[in-house]
This record gives C-alpha cells, structure tokens and sequence, in this order.
C-alpha cells in the first residue's frame, strides 16, 4: 500500500494562529506591555530552540518564573489552541479509504506534538506518527521516514506533504518520496530549494492532486 506522510505544524494544524492566541494569553497573564506581544510572537518563530527563546523572553521581561516552566506551560496549552480544518480531516479519511496508509512526521517534542494528534481529533484518522523529539532523528534527515515507514509496516514509497522546503519537501525527496509543498499560491520560492513536485495550498488540495496522480 502507497504511503502518505504530512508534517503536523503549518499543515495538518494551524500552528502560527494558535501561536498568536497564546503569545495573546501569556501578556495578559503577566500584565506585559501591548509591544510585548509583537516581541513574543517574533521570536516564536525565530530558528532558534524554544528553550534558548523561552530563556530569553523571561529573561527580558523580568518573569518571575522560568524560561523552561514557561516552555513546559506553552507545550501543556498549545494543544487545546491548535486545529485541524474539517476539509482536511474528511480528505485524511478519504485517502485512507483510497487504500493509502497515512502518517505524521513532526519535529518538536512529543508531550507537545502528540498532545496536538490527540487534541485535534487527528489520532484516529492516521495509521502512526513519528516524533523527532522521540525519534531522536530531525526533519530533513531522511532516516525519520524509515522509522515511520518501519512503524507503520509499509513500504517508504509514495508522497510527503509539508510546509518547509527545509524540512518537509528537502527531507521527502532524500527518502526518495514525492512531495507535495504546501504554501500560499503567491508565495515566493527561495533560490536554491529542494524541488517539490506538486505545490498546494492545503492538505485537501493536497489530497485531491494526490489522489488524481
Ligand atoms: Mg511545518
């Protein structure tokens, strides 16, 4: 049976929303300055480990709280904050219905990423997942697709859908996999990317054209 693996943050869940309402609530709760939630949120996205970032957001607000409990309550809160699209979710189940075996390889820790899984309702509508965090292997490096590939008992053989062309597509196509990139139709590519075959703007879109191949 083909398989087809999505990155979790920025495709299967809106992670950058979900980000905002919680750089929203940590303001409110710590009675921070409005600027501060521009600060916050610009560094959230920053390609730095959140640890480093946590570090230095409590450091530069004078929190009287830690940069790793600050990180532990973001990983405990954005689960309940993140979601998965109704269009999408129907399209998982449809592809799965097509005979394809379906997975998630998802850089971050696991308490955050599969508490997203669950959250979103995402568990029951895939066969497994692979969690960097657990795996001890990163997107790009293409030997996370094996550990999926292994887990779910199927072939590493048929398409990755993802938002990075760092991670998602670079790393799909050294596991030799098709890929889908998922970004808005007007988004620029940067010179000297990986080459995705088919770009999307969604996970259903993505779904369809997979389905249409
Ligand atoms: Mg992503």
């Amino acid at each position: 049976m083909p398989l087809a693996v999505f990155d979790l943050d920025g495709t299967l869940v809106d992670q950058a929303s979900a980000a905002r309402s919680w750089t929203g609530e940590f303001v409110a709760r710590w009675n921070l300055p409005a600027e501060a939630a521009d600060i916050v949120a610009a560094a959230l996205t920053e390609r730095v480990t959140k640890e480093v970032i946590f570090d230095r957001i409590v450091e530069e607000w004078s929190l009287p709280s830690s940069g790793a409990e600050v990180w532990a309550a973001y990983r405990a809160r954005m689960p309940q904050l993140v979601k998965c699209s109704p269009e999408d979710k129907v399209a998982l189940a449809e592809l799965r219905s097509a005979g394809w075996v379906v997975g998630i390889a998802t850089n971050g820790t696991a308490d955050n990423q599969v508490g997203k899984i669950r959250a979103t309702g995402l568990a029951p509508l895939v066969d497994g997942w692979v969690i960097s965090g657990e795996a001890g292997i990163r997107k790009p490096d293409p030997r996370i697709f094996d550990v999926l590939a292994q887990r779910l008992r199927c072939a590493l053989d048929g398409w990755m859908v993802g938002d990075s062309l760092e991670h998602d597509v670079k790393g799909g196509v050294a596991a030799g996999l098709q890929t889908v990139w998922i970004a808005d139709r007007n988004a620029s590519v940067p010179a000297g990317s990986a080459r995705f075959d088919i770009r999307r703007s969604s996970v259903a879109e993505a779904v369809a054209a997979i389905l249409a191949t």
